[in-house]
């Protein structure tokens, strides 16, 4: 078991690329904190987790409210006595519809998408860097995505996610320098389009044979991902073995980005 003993903490696990990650960091012997918007779902999954043998509790928080953030990490560390691995994943679109231009992107939108992405990461990492200090050391993986390096043309929420996905990867620079000499590594995974939930695999699921064949084309792996392919890179990236590894943004996306 690869992360035996650790806490870690997950954010937006409640379902999705978190909920994979939680679960396989469960499945390594780490004590899991899931975390989403609704104790419900937070509460089901940290279930799952316990009745495949692992440890895990729910606590809900939305993380990006810099007082519930606080508020997590306090519980955790009551709780646990001490936090080793920060997953900072909940992400997305935060429900903003697509736009086709830049002057369609109203500021609302912007500011909710950059503080889903980006805000929460910093909100996260800050609130447990200090603990990690005084324990000697410990592990955070942000969960970028390929559309921080790759543009996708069309109707999207680009610019937003573009820009806080490609400051998420700086940030992970900025913070590797910065907690390195504190024994902390701090890495991202950059997924590529991964059916991830189930809004996302009856969305593929709808496609034609040839839309579907057109979507992989430039994916040498010729396949979309699914959760089950980026979760070990996150345990790995927790994990003693990724010990010398810190600033990193490691692309799990098939190889969508080499051309
Ligand atoms: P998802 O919608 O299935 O999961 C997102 C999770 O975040 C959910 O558990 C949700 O409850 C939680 N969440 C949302 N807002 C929150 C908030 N304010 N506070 C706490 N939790 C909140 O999405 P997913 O596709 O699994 O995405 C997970 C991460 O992977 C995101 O950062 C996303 O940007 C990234 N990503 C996804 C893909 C993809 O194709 N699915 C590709 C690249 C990167």
């Amino acid at each position: 078991m690869r992360l035996k003993d650790r806490v870690a903490i997950i954010t937006g696990s409640t379902s999705g690329i978190g909920k994979a990650i939680a679960l396989a960091m469960g499945a390594e012997g780490a004590g899991v904190i899931v975390n989403g918007r609704r104790a419900e779902a937070a509460e089901q999954v940290a279930g799952e987790i316990r009745s495949a043998g692992g440890t895990a509790l729910a606590f809900p928080a939305d993380v990006t409210v810099p007082s519930q953030v606080e508020g997590l990490v306090r519980s955790a560390l009551e709780t646990y006595g001490r936090v080793d691995i920060l997953v900072n994943n909940a992400g997305g679109v935060a429900g903003v519809p697509p736009t086709q231009y830049l002057e369609d992107v109203l500021e609302e939108q912007w500011d909710k998408v950059l503080d889903l992405n980006l805000k929460s990461a910093f909100l996260c990492s800050r609130a447990v860097a200090k603990y990690m200090r005084e324990q000697g050391g410990g592990k955070i993986v942000n969960i970028a995505s390929e559309a921080s390096r790759v543009i996708h043309r069309g109707p999207s929420a680009r610019y937003q996610y573009t820009a806080a996905k490609a400051g998420l990867a700086g940030l992970t620079r900025a913070m590797a320098i910065e907690l390195g000499p504190y024994g902390i590594n701090v890495n991202a995974v950059a997924p590529g389009q991964t059916l991830a939930n189930e809004r996302q695999q009856s969305n593929w699921n709808s496609l034609s044979e040839e839309e579907k064949a057109r979507m992989v084309q430039n994916i040498p792996l010729r396949r979309v991902a699914l959760p089950a392919d980026i979760a070990p890179v996150v345990v790995f990236l927790a994990s003693d073995e990724a010990r010398y590894i810190t600033g990193a943004t490691i692309d799990v996306n098939g190889g969508r980005t080499l051309s």
